[in-house]
């Protein structure tokens, strides 16, 4: 094996020749050194990962390396899958459009065009998603000026056609068509995700803590020796959740706190919660025959209707941002902030919305609630990769921010590609915009 890396103006030409018990001794010696042995260098029987989280970046990521012949447990606090923010009732996906064509641009496609490929495949379309399409609103006051490439408005026209273009009249004059836009239910596809012969899933199971032991090949702990085999320790309460040779961290707000317990210096990169609250009612609510959207229009929330649940076909408004409460809470306050979004989203509906909004806080209210916690980092762009100060085998998928459904298959496919050693789904510039190493010290690079 032999690998050449350019960082920071240096070459490093790392070249290792022998067997695996040769790597593990390197590995030991350097445990956040440069030298990693790809995936296919693992020997099939030590192909066990752990999984922690099974929201959509976990069942994602579990999904992707099962297919790849990984033996995967999955852990979850929750009593079932998407235990967190997955659990949303229904969200949108649609890419991100910018004059400059800039990374998140294209990262967003790239996950939406994998993201509808999953959906055409696992879920039933009307029912558990519909590729309706995704009306966009660039209202004043937002912080994004957004846009397309000029050249898609001419010599690229046909991308335009298949991506985003200026809405057609009647559309408001700031509004956007994104042709591959969709609405999902994201519990539907988390459990189908989960639906695998490799994967084991394990609920009420809330790790603490993270443990790196290496071993010889007879079991004993490391001595003066050369090691030859290491994995890692899922602790709850010192009690041993699940061991294998590989670890993944997708536990959302949770992650943080479970690098930290394996960091060389208890570091962690600094992950921040974002509740979020989406406002829904029923359709029969109103009456018959009212005017809405033809599609889902965002822009400042969303708003999407006539999605089947299972009280009946239902609206859904939202969402907010709170960055003061960590815990899914319930408010009133929220429902007031979702109509007033709703109101500059599509006036039309917020009018006809209002008599349900009005009984909101009466003991009888037409308005309902889903209430969850994203996070994210700094630069709103998730964290996917190896953790850079601790010992080879623990991995970051999370920090998905208000765009979970579009990024999170891809981040998965993304891991487990790198881990293989194969092409990646996305350009090979684009993939720091996404490592979980991309905030460590400069000197450290
Ligand atoms: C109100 C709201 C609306 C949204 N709308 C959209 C939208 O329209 N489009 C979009 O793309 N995104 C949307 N998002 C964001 C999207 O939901 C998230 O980005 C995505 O669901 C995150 O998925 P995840 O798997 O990373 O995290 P989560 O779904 O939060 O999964 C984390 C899992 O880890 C488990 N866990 C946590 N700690 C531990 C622990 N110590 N041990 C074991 N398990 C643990 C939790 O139980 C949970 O199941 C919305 C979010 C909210 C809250």
């Amino acid at each position: 094996m032999h690998r050449l890396r350019f960082a920071q103006g240096h070459v490093t030409l790392t070249l290792c020749i022998g067997d695996l018990p040769e790597f593990a001794e390197l590995l030991r010696q350097h445990p956040t050194g440069p030298c990693l042995p790809p995936a296919d260098l693992v020997p099939e029987t030590a192909r066990t990962v752990t999984v922690i989280g099974s929201g959509i970046s976990g069942a994602g990521t579990a999904r992707a390396l099962a297919e790849r012949g990984w033996q995967v447990t999955v852990l979850d606090a929750g009593s079932a899958p998407a235990a967190g923010a997955s659990g949303l009732p229904v969200g949108v996906i649609a890419p991100h459009t910018s004059h400059d064509d800039s990374a998140v641009s294209r990262l967003t496609r790239a996950g939406v065009r994998l993201m509808r490929h999953t959906l055409q495949t696992w879920l039933t379309e009307g029912t558990d998603w519909s590729p309706t399409g995704v009306m966009e609103r660039r209202l004043p006051g937002k912080t994004r000026r957004g846009g397309v490439p000029l050249s898609w408005l001419n010599e690229h026209a046909e991308v335009a056609q298949d991506w985003t273009l200026p809405a057609p009249p009647p559309a408001p004059d700031d509004a956007y068509w994104h042709a591959k836009g969709a609405w999902l239910r994201p519990v539907q596809l988390v459990r189908a995700l989960l639906e695998h012969p490799n994967i084991r899933w394990q609920g009420h199971a809330k790790p603490d803590a993270l443990s790196y032991v290496a071993r010889h090949s007879n079991g004993t702990a490391l001595g003066d020796e050369t090691p030859t085999t290491a994995t890692w320790q899922v602790l709850q309460a010192g009690t041993v959740l699940a061991e294998a040779s590989r670890v993944v961290l997708a536990a959302g707000p949770g992650s943080a706190a479970l690098v930290a317990t394996a960091t060389t210096d208890g570091s962690s990169p600094r992950i921040n919660p974002l509740r979020g609250q989406i406002s829904w009612g029923l359709m029969a609510d109103l009456p018959d025959n009212t005017p809405m959207p033809a599609t889902p229009v965002n822009g400042n929330g969303a708003f999407v209707h006539s999605v089947p649940t299972e009280e009946g076909p239902a609206w859904f408004v939202g969402s907010t941002y709170d960055r003061l409460q960590n815990e899914a809470l319930l408010l009133d306050s929220d429902h007031a902030d979702n109509f007033a979004r709703l109101q500059a989203l599509h006036p039309d509906t917020a009018a006809t919305l209002a008599p349900l909004f009005a009984t909101v806080g009466s003991g009888a209210s037409r308005v309902q609630g889903w209430a969850g916690v994203r996070c994210g980092v700094h630069d709103r762009l998730p964290m996917t990769g190896r953790v850079h100060n601790a010992p080879e085998g623990l991995y970051l998928n999370t920090a998905m921010g208000s765009r979970g459904l579009t990024l999170a298959l891809l981040c998965g496919e993304l891991l487990a590609a790198q881990w293989h050693g194969e092409p990646l789904p996305i350009e090979a510039r684009l993939t720091k915009f996404l490592d979980a190493a991309r905030f460590k010290p400069k000197d450290e690079q």
